[in-house]
């Protein structure tokens, strides 16, 4: 008799766009073989939790009849996708979606063994040596993360990326993108080898250009990448130890064509807006806050149920429009006619979707990443602890007359960082059960990573080391100043250098 092993499947979907009917069947995945619903990654793709082996090919097999796959969702190959979902920006979000899901096909690698040993396709001769031309023999070193980001909305946290594209909007139209380089989030607890990096803006391309400037720091990273040294196998440490001019003359001699300088641009916060914007076509879009990702029905919830219900509705009146998962965790219902809002409104209110409504800035900000007792590399709560947490440093809050201070806040389960925990004003990355790392001082731009402010605490030590800079806070910010930025002004955090220039010209 084998163990009752379970598994975790992670979609492939570009910016995390999904049709109603796609969610619809998404949903019937979720509950006929995973144990712990729908859950919204950080990278803005579902995960199902709990897969029993036995199910594995029919889940996989469900999943492909809604169109969606999980081809390269894990591996050291280029991962999903990330695409700003902010709803602000719809037109922009278009034609970067767009742009965003043609990379993420390019880069796929083209072996058949996923069809073979997933879906029934039939093995041909020759199978198994399909040409790589991106990845070759021996694929990526490590995993490959691309984001694009849309100005003033850093959503993505486009500086966490390997590849980062900065979306640069003139009127109406995406013009091009500014490229950066080298960001990641992972590191080793008490291993100065391997650290969190921002990425470095090398220059501008056109879209006509994006591809082929893609395809060239995707090969230079094949072939130059570590893989000797996995811990040190991501592009950061390969642009680190060769320096960032040889990195951009090795992707320009690649690319075919030189880079010419970054255009302006400037973020003002890398979180999720809620509620309802108007778009300009008389559509609107609406943001739910989904606690750390997870939709279920459970413990009192009934947001798995409420999105159906919803998708339904949508579903039936076939007009457009879409889910999308933001790289914050929440979900926003985008493109809703105008006389399919008042249904939508009522069904939010009735499934208790609407948790935005009466959260706190703290509250709407904060995310978390799995953790307990789903993630094998968990060192510590993650996911189960947030809502607790964010409780505990809320009274904090409250106490100084913080209430509404919108302070990013983020929880990891290890140094791995899926959270991106090193860019949160406040973050805990999880050293052993009930302890933390706890870090300071990262903006709410994604433009300044934080520093370790304690080192190995519990939770009674990090509100005590929280409440002194709270009350520092609350009695001298300036006007509008974000609580990492207090932080680095009072010298009461030194941040790590280089943080990204607030406004890049
Ligand atoms: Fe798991 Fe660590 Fe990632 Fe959290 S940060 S999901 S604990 S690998």
């Amino acid at each position: 008799l084998e163990p009752a092993y379970a598994f975790m499947i992670r979609t492939r979907t570009p910016g995390g766009v999904v049709s109603p009917k796609q969610w619809l069947q998404l949903d019937s995945v979720a509950t006929a073989y995973a144990e712990r619903g729908l859950r919204i990654t950080t990278r803005q793709a579902f995960q199902f939790h709990g897969v029993i082996k036995t199910e594995l090919k029919a889940t996989m097999q469900a999943i492909n009849a809604a169109l969606i796959d999980t081809l390269a969702a894990c591996g050291d190959v280029n991962r999903n996708v990330a695409v700003a979902a902010n709803p602000l920006q719809s037109q922009a979000h278009a034609a970067v979606h767009a742009q965003a899901a043609a990379l993420s096909e390019h880069l796929l690698p083209n072996t058949r063994a996923y069809y073979e040993i997933w879906l029934d396709e039939e093995r041909v001769a020759g199978s198994g040596s399909e040409d790589e031309p991106v990845y070759g023999a021996t694929y990526l070193p490590r995993k490959f993360k691309i984001g694009f980001a849309i100005p003033p909305y850093n959503d993505v946290d486009v500086f966490a990326q390997d590849l980062g594209f900065i979306a640069v909007v003139e009127g109406d139209a995406v013009v091009g993108y500014n490229v950066s380089v080298g960001g990641g989030m992972g590191a080793t607890h008490g291993d100065a080898e391997t650290y969190p990096r921002l990425g470095d803006v090398i220059g501008f391309v056109t879209p006509t250009q994006l591809t082929a400037i893609a395809e060239a720091v995707v090969t230079t990273q094949r072939d130059f990448g570590n893989r000797v040294l996995r811990k040190r196998a991501r592009l950061k440490y390969t642009i680190d130890d060769r320096g960032l001019d040889w990195f951009k003359s090795e992707v320009e001699r690649r690319a075919g064509f030189t880079l010419p300088p970054a255009r302006a641009f400037g973020f003002v916060h890398n979180g999720d807006r809620f509620g309802w914007v108007d778009g300009a076509d008389g559509r609107a879009h609406l943001t739910l806050r989904i606690v750390s990702g997870r939709i279920w029905d459970r413990d009192g919830l009934t947001h798995l149920s409420g999105l159906r219900e919803i998708a339904r509705v949508l579903d039936e009146a076939d007009d457009g429009a879409q889910f999308r998962l933001t790289p914050n965790q929440n979900l926003v219902i985008a493109g809703v006619p105008a006389a399919l809002r008042a249904r939508v409104d009522t069904l939010v209110a009735q499934y208790g979707l609407d948790t935005h409504a009466n959260a706190t800035a703290l509250k709407k900000n904060a995310i978390a990443c799995v953790a307990l007792p789903t993630c094998g590399l968990a060192m510590a709560e993650a996911e189960r602890y947030l809502p607790d947490f964010t409780d505990r440093v809320q009274e904090r809050l409250d106490a100084h007359g913080l209430r509404e201070a919108p302070i990013h806040l983020r929880i990891s389960g290890c140094p791995n960082g899926c959270s991106r925990p090193y860019l949160g004003e406040i973050a805990l990355i999880g050293k052993a059960p009930g302890r933390y790392n706890l870090m300071l001082g990262a903006d709410h731009r994604g433009q300044r990573l934080n520093t370790l402010f304690r080192e190995n605490v519990d939770e009674a030590q990090i509100l005590d080391a929280l409440d002194p800079v709270l009350a520092r806070y609350a009695a001298e910010r300036d006007t509008d100043e974000g609580f990492g930025d207090f932080l680095v002004r009072a010298g009461i955090v030194i941040p790590p250098r280089p943080s990204i220039p607030l406004q890049l010209r």
